[in-house]
């Protein structure tokens, strides 16, 4: 996901002060960083699979310090991975796509009457 300036949304350019408004970058790219960091860990935990309680504890910290939709999918799959499906759909839905959406009783509309 393209990184922005909290301030202006600006492009990021790879520098610690934004280029368009001068915002100290350093602190949001050290929370990106860690976020980074996050999701790595909640990978490795997921791909040895033996410790989904703990890839959804780091997933979660991963989209506090960076709600992205990939850490959202992410934590849908460290969800299911601890067999939470309700939650996972949830997240899923939160970032859109039709994948995500929960199954219906009915596919009655009110077009239909
Ligand atoms: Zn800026």
């Amino acid at each position: 996901m393209e990184f922005r300036c909290p301030t202006c949304r600006a492009p990021w350019r790879r520098v610690t002060l934004c280029g368009r408004c001068g915002t100290d970058l350093t602190l949001v790219m050290h929370v990106a960083r860690k976020a980074w960091e996050a999701r790595e860990m909640a990978r490795e935990l997921l791909w040895a699979g033996d410790q989904p309680v703990e890839a959804v504890r780091v997933a979660r910290t991963a989209c506090q310090l960076h709600a992205t939709p990939q850490a959202h999918k992410l934590l849908a799959l460290a969800l299911l991975a601890n067999h939470q499906l309700a939650e996972a759909q949830v997240v899923l839905a939160s970032v859109g796509g039709d994948h995500a959406a929960p199954p219906t009783e009915s596919r009655h509309t009110p077009d239909e009457e």
